[in-house]
């Protein structure tokens, strides 16, 4: 296991859920943390705040991921204040829930803009730097919807299913040059998305309870601490779906 300690981390929507525990994990690995947020900005403000009396250093920064003019701001401010980028975790997600066939144009776009077109913008926009310093590792939230098309519907399920194309790309393109590229598939993690479907429930999972966002954090810390994982789908999903 390679060490973290020093290298600068940017969690995507790492206010709530499993982008805070990812963030909180990190930085316990010894990796200052930059805490994007759309709307969450006091939670932001309290990991950050847990994380400095941690010592390590941190930076809350909103941006809708989704946008390339944000995104570009966003990475620029992280640069100055923290320094590069070594690893990206590109977690910020959305999952509108209703009817399959009453989804609208609105909520394919909105769902693939923040789910997929998010997680290119923000990986082409820290690459440039990490190639340079020939050490990285990107770090994509899929999900067992992915694989299985999962509960939500066909807009995220396919959100999903396009993150595993992009890390698969980036893994191929990049494997030379010391960079990883890597996805986690989770199913059912308690978080707010989770909590708030009265139709989702853990007896739908073998192990019979929901996974935890700290769960999901250890995967991602130990995807960062490993260089010769590449191109790489972790299925933390309860034993939901089994490859
Ligand atoms: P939460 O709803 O708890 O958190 C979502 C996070 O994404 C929040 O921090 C939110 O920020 C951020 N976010 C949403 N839209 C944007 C945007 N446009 N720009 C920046 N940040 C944004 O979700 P989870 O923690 O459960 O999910 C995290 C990821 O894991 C998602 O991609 C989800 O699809 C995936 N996943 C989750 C599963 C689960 O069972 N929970 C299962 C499989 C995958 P803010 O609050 O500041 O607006």
């Amino acid at each position: 296991m390679e060490s973290l300690t020093g290298k600068t981390a940017l969690i995507t929507g790492g206010s709530r859920g499993i982008g805070r525990a990812a963030a909180l994990s990190l930085a316990a690995a010894g990796c200052n943390i930059a805490v994007n947020y759309l709307q969450s900005e006091e939670d932001a403000a309290s990991i950050v705040h847990v994380i400095r009396q941690s010592g390590r250093r941190a930076l809350a920064i909103r941006a809708d991921v989704s946008q390339s003019s944000e995104v570009d701001d966003m990475i620029h401010r992280v640069q100055q204040e923290l320094g590069p980028i070594d690893i990206l975790v590109n977690n910020a997600g959305i999952n509108p829930t209703r009817p399959f066939l009453e989804l609208t144009l609105d909520d394919w776009r909105r769902t693939i803009d923040t789910n997929l077109t998010s997680a290119f913008l923000v990986s082409q926009a820290v690459l440039p730097s990490i190639r340079q310093r020939k050490w990285g590792r990107l770090i994509f939230i899929s999900s067992i919807a992915a694989q299985t098309g999962g509960v939500i519907g066909p807009h995220y399920a396919a959100s999903k299913a396009g993150m595993l194309g992009l890390m698969h790309s980036y893994s191929n393109l990049l494997a030379k040059e010391g960079i990883t590229s890597n996805a986690i598939a989770p199913a059912l993690i308690e978080t707010e998305m989770i909590r708030d479907n009265k139709n989702i429930q853990p007896d739908l999972l073998p192990v019979g309870r929901f996974g935890l966002a700290d769960e999901v954090a250890d995967a991602i810390t130990f995807l960062a601490s490993n260089g010769y994982i590449t191109g790489q789908t972790i299925n933390l999903n309860g034993g939901w779906y089994m490859s």
